[in-house]
């Protein structure tokens, strides 16, 4: 069949393609995917920040979060309406009045949206507040939301399951983009092990391993990775050193009353902080790389 196909005039080249995964697959698509959110590119080379509550309480909390990560240079806020929570006795979010209050933000600040859909149910809702759709960790293997997700040209941000491989991640990124829509951004957000003073365990290698896999943007979230503020300016780097698209990270300007994850959010100033810090980093990596690609240059003349 191959020799057949091969045979024809209009083809060029016959690429066997060997993972089950084929549109997420870098066999199939050399080129880095980059995507656009408003006027922002996720995965061009550059460092996305996603930045903002874990939950939207208040427009008073919200616009006091938004405000600091804009100048702070985060390029989109992010904000649950419908938290996906352990216990069904905590805060579930504020649903369509914190999505009119995330968009209303994100308008004033100039920035595009990212927020949370755990039901197909929701999708009409969340998909006329939000530029991108966040799928979390627990939904990542819920096949229906993913084709309904996959039927729209919206960005999806995936985050990975806690319990999935990275062959697991790229399937369910194959099933949105299987039913339509290209537009998927990667998350790590640490994965469940025998540890337990970390929140999660975070899998930086995964960075190494999408970027051979597929085309598709990854960025890290070492806020639910590690579940401690303290780590999140360390973590945040290394994952940058490795090779990332992006961060999101959860701030908040009161973390000791947040109505979810207090412990991991950053307040504004050490936000701004790693800010900094980050762009350090990744200039530093981009120096090496350049400095690499001349030596090789050099070498080879
Ligand atoms: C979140 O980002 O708000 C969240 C609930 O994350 P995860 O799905 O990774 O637990
Ligand atoms: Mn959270």
């Amino acid at each position: 069949m191959i020799e057949i196909v091969e045979d024809m005039k209009c083809v060029e080249k016959v690429v066997r393609i060997k993972v089950p995964y084929k549109m997420a697959s870098r066999a199939f698509h050399h080129q880095d995917s980059v995507i656009k959110v408003g006027n922002h590119y996720i995965g061009n080379g550059s460092l996305t920040a996603i930045a903002g509550p874990c939950c939207i309480e208040s427009r008073e909390q919200l616009f006091a979060i938004a405000a600091a990560v804009k100048s702070a240079g985060a390029q989109i806020l992010r904000g649950g309406a419908f938290k996906p929570r352990t216990s069904p006795y905590s805060f579930q979010g504020m649903g369509e009045e914190g999505l009119k209050l995330l968009r209303e933000a994100g308008d004033k600040y100039g920035m595009p949206v990212c927020t949370e859909l755990m039901s197909t149910e929701d999708f009409d809702l969340v998909d006329t507040y939000t530029d991108i759709i966040q799928i979390g960790a627990r939904n990542m293997q819920n096949y229906s939301l993913l084709k309904k997700v996959g039927r729209t040209q919206k960005p999806v941000l995936l985050k990975r399951g806690m319990s999935a491989t990275i062959e697991e991640f790229l399937m369910s990124a194959e099933y949105i983009m299987a039913s339509g829509n290209p537009n998927v951004i990667l998350c790590e957000r640490g994965i469940r092990t025998f540890e337990s003073y970390t929140r999660n365990t975070l899998d930086l290698a995964v960075v190494c391993a999408i970027k051979e896999l597929s085309h598709l943007p990854i960025i890290i979230d070492p806020s639910h990775a590690t579940g401690r503020w303290k780590m999140i300016e360390p973590i945040s780097k290394a994952a940058v050193a490795v090779g990332c698209d992006g961060l999101m990270i959860e701030v908040h300007h009161e973390p000791d009353k947040a109505f979810s994850d207090g412990p991991q959010s950053l307040k504004p100033e050490k936000f701004a902080r790693l800010m900094t810090n980050i762009q350090r980093v990744h200039s530093a990596c981009e120096e090496t790389l350049i400095t690499e690609s001349v030596a090789k240059i050099h070498a080879a003349i």
